[in-house]
């Protein structure tokens, strides 16, 4: 049997980073930045006031409470150029040029709000409620590195410094099929022998989850034939393939009898509980990875996180390894068995202990759905007494 770790070695050093391209800013969220990017300009652009009130000079105020004629009025985005001479108020809005002459804002709150003149109660500073130019960002400045995921606030700053495009490694495009003729789509009826597809809905979340965009193709069947045809039309737009189910020992194994005769896909016994069963290899000119995951729902899902989660992480041009664990003490004992490494479910509380869940069967879904943790016990350890020291991984 291979070990968990030899399994994902070999994914990682088959899969590669995806190559950079121009994204329109609609298309950059979960993208990775794969160049600098610097501010043409300083940013604020200009002085500006921080508050909507009057623009004035600090000294005309030191006496309140004092009353000032107010010889104009200045709005965001007005370019005409005003003046602030001594004794007079400009009333200004937040994000408007600083007037010249101006080295104050009063905040509206402050005054009676008056439009000809304005009564001003309290004194301010010089440099009271004004953004100076270049307070965020001096021109030519770099704001983000690459290797830096693009979430909103970076998305925020690449607009913000006047970008429409960017290069940036795109999110992967992960096709999701599942396999077995014994599966229905959800909201139809059963038949006796059927079941409800579930893996497909769930690997293609997880890879949502993992920064990668998802497209379910729904089921083959158990036609080897129908699914190299899915695979032949999917390949086009796929980065990556995920199939669920067909890659035990048993007959109409259609993933394992469609892959095998090609000899780019490996089929191997991996030392781990759930999850035996893997496939992996690559497909078609591109070398698309594609990754046959057994159809134990609980299986797919851990199959998932140890392995494919790493690969759409290093397709990203991100550090690809195995999930983090944090250290618990689980409640109740456990047993495992020997030479594999098991991924039991638990529900891990704050204050620091993990709860093995009731129901720790490889198609038990619903207690995989009541975990948030999957409990890591090592290959050489059979028996964890309760109150043990565990690793654990978040789900
Ligand atoms: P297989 O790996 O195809 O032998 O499937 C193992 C078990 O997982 C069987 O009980 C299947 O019915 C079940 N299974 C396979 N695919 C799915 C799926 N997409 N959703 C839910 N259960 C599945
Ligand atoms: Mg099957």
């Amino acid at each position: 049997m291979k070990s968990v770790d030899a399994h994902l070695a070999e994914i990682l050093a088959t899969v590669r980073p995806l190559a950079p391209l121009e994204l329109e800013l609609e298309q950059a969220l979960g993208a990775t930045l794969a160049e600098e990017v610097a501010s043409p300009v300083p940013l604020p652009p200009f002085d500006n006031s921080a508050m909507d009130g009057y623009a004035v000079r600090a000294a005309d105020i030191s006496d309140v409470p004092v009353t000032l004629p107010v010889i104009d009025d200045v709005a965001a985005g007005s370019d005409e150029l005003r003046a602030v001479g001594p004794g007079h108020a400009v009333r200004i809005m937040t994000g408007a040029l600083l007037p010249a002459g101006a080295d104050a804002v009063v905040p509206v709150e402050w005054t009676d709000g008056g439009t000809v003149s304005v009564r001003i109660d309290r004194p301010v500073q010089a440099g009271n409620a004004i953004r100076r130019a270049g307070e965020d960002v001096q021109a030519g400045e770099v704001v983000l590195k690459p290797g830096t995921v693009i979430r909103p606030a970076q998305l925020g700053i690449i607009a913000g410094v006047g970008r429409r495009r960017v290069w940036a490694r795109p999110r992967p495009r992960v096709v999701v099929i599942s396999t077995g003729a014994e599966l229905v789509e959800p909201g139809g009826q059963l038949a006796p022998g059927q079941i409800w597809d579930s893996n497909s809905f769930t690997l293609t979340a997880a890879v949502l989850e993992a920064g990668a965009d998802g497209f379910r193709a729904g089921s083959v069947g158990d036609d080897p034939g129908a699914l190299l045809e899915q695979l032949d039309t999917q390949l086009l737009r796929a980065d990556a393939i995920i199939t669920s189910g067909g890659v035990s020992m048993g007959a109409y194994e259609p993933v394992k009898e469609a892959l095998s005769p090609l000899g780019t896909v490996r089929f191997d016994k991996v030392a781990m509980q759930p999850g035996m069963p893997q496939g992996f290899g690559v497909l078609g000119d591109d070398q698309v990875p594609i990754f046959a995951l057994p159809g134990n729902p609980v299986s797919s899902f851990v199959s998932f996180m140890l392995f494919v989660r790493p690969a759409l992480d290093k397709m990203r041009g991100l550090p690809g390894g195995m999930p983090e664990t944090v250290t618990a003490y689980v409640t109740g004992a456990l047993r495992s068995p020997a030479g594999k490494r098991s991924f039991l479910r638990g529900v891990l509380a704050s204050d620091g202990t993990v709860s093995p869940v009731h129901g720790q069967g490889s198609h038990q879904l619903a207690a995989l759905a009541s975990a948030n943790a999957l409990i890591v016990v090592p290959e050489d350890v059979t028996e964890v007494a309760g109150g043990s020291e565990v690793e654990v991984i978040r789900l």
